[in-house]
């Protein structure tokens, strides 16, 4: 354990926990500096909206802080049961399942559909999972967990996922892809993968974590924006902290998967239900996210063209993204580190991610922008960035 922490010490890729307190608005208060957040998920600044905050309080008021039991005891409230029902309304399925985290969900969830018996393939043991190489991490760990077969393709590759289902045929499959990517900001062939899959009898599962709420029709998601319904993408996974600014997770699809998931998915079944104030706040979110009367959307969506635009006057390498997320490749994990660090003292908090999160020479600055940005606090940082290449090339390993 010491051996490994000094490893990632040496390699400069030790991780800090920082304490950022919320100013209001993208303002955040760091070490005793303000900072504009450029790095956070909250992309229609949903957090800290007046309904979300009345619907919390309210509830907290009349139900108490803490459910005290796990969904299938006793922890299970009215709030669940209609956030739930919204869910799976918003996203057009039969039934959703609320988990505390996207963590747990595309855990548990892939760890009862991957194992024995709970795959709705009947008859068989073992199972394959097949995935974008590039997933959000607690999808190669549900693959791990379920002891299936994982095999990874090429990022964005729908012939690689093809290929690798076509090497294993008669398994039981299951192709698991992000939405849009965390880390990248690019959006999965969709619509590809779901055409491979159906012919294959495989099926798909898509972790929509970055695309709920600001892509699709009434902010259904990248599946929605595809064009594509429940029947292309059987079990889609959306969380609830990011665009809804809230916390927690759901994971929905037909009645009979969302069954086997209940009875299976052991980080459902153990667990403490979140608190209802969350639930009955994240309601609160979607009825915001669906009308969307303020036009956070499209204030996201004008934030994230002037951003592209002012990028390309400077000759940035920003990353070819067309969502939130921005990020600018630096290479070095040394020069990524060097550019967060001067971006922070001109005022931005802008995080460098690093490997082992992105591939090695992958260093890159993770930019994302939020309706809650003014153009002048976008200008602003794109001139900090445009400062950036003499103090990167000095910094460069
Ligand atoms: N999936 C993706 C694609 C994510 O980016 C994240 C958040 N980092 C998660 C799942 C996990 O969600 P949560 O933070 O709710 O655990």
């Amino acid at each position: 354990m010491e051996a490994a922490r000094a490893g990632r010490a040496q390699a400069g890729l030790l991780r800090q926990t920082r304490t950022c307190d919320v100013l209001g608005g993208d303002r955040r208060l760091v070490d005793g500096r303000v900072l504009a957040d450029f790095c956070g998920n909250d992309y229609l600044g949903l957090a800290g909206h007046r309904h979300l905050v009345a619907a919390f309080t309210r509830t907290a008021a009349a139900e108490g802080v803490g459910t005290g039991a796990a969904h299938l005891v006793a922890g299970h409230r009215g709030e669940h049961a209609a956030l739930e029902e919204e869910l799976a309304d918003w996203t057009g399925r039969e039934r959703a399942l609320l988990f505390s985290t996207g963590v747990m969900a595309n855990l548990g969830t892939l760890q009862a559909l991957l194992s024995a018996g709970a795959m709705p393939v009947q008859g068989r043991t073992g199972a394959l999972c097949v995935q974008d190489r590039l997933n959000h991490a607690s999808l190669v760990d549900g693959a791990h967990l379920a002891g299936a077969e994982l095999r990874r393709y090429p990022h964005v590759d729908a012939h690689g996922a093809a290929r690798q289902l076509d090497a294993r045929p008669g398994l039981p499959a299951l192709v698991a892809t992000d939405g849009v990517f965390s880390m990248d900001g690019d959006v999965a062939p969709l619509a590809m993968l779901a055409t491979i899959c159906q012919e294959r009898g495989a099926m798909l599962y898509v972790d929509d974590a970055h695309g709920l709420g600001v892509m699709g029709p009434q902010g259904a998601g990248s599946v929605a924006a595809a064009g594509l319904g429940a029947k292309d993408v059987p079990v889609l996974m959306g969380t609830l902290g990011k665009a809804l600014g809230c916390a927690g997770a759901f994971v929905a699809g037909d009645a009979s998967v969302i069954e086997a998931i209940t009875q299976f998915a052991r980080t459902y079944v153990y667990t403490t239900a979140m608190p209802a104030a969350l639930a009955a706040a994240t309601r609160a979110a979607i009825r915001l996210v669906r009308t969307d009367p303020e036009g956070r959307r499209d204030r996201l969506g004008a934030n994230i063209a002037r951003f592209r635009a002012g990028a390309a006057q400077l000759g940035l390498r920003l990353m070819p993204s067309t969502t939130a997320i921005q990020p600018l490749l630096i290479g070095s994990t040394g020069a990524a580190m060097a550019a967060a660090a001067t971006l922070e003292a001109a005022g931005f908090l802008v995080v460098a991610i690093r490997p082992p999160t992105v591939p090695p020479g992958g260093a890159r600055l993770r930019i994302t922008l939020s309706a809650t940005h003014t153009p002048k606090r976008i200008d602003a940082l794109l001139d900090a960035l445009g400062r950036l290449p003499r103090a990167l090339e000095s910094a460069a390993v």
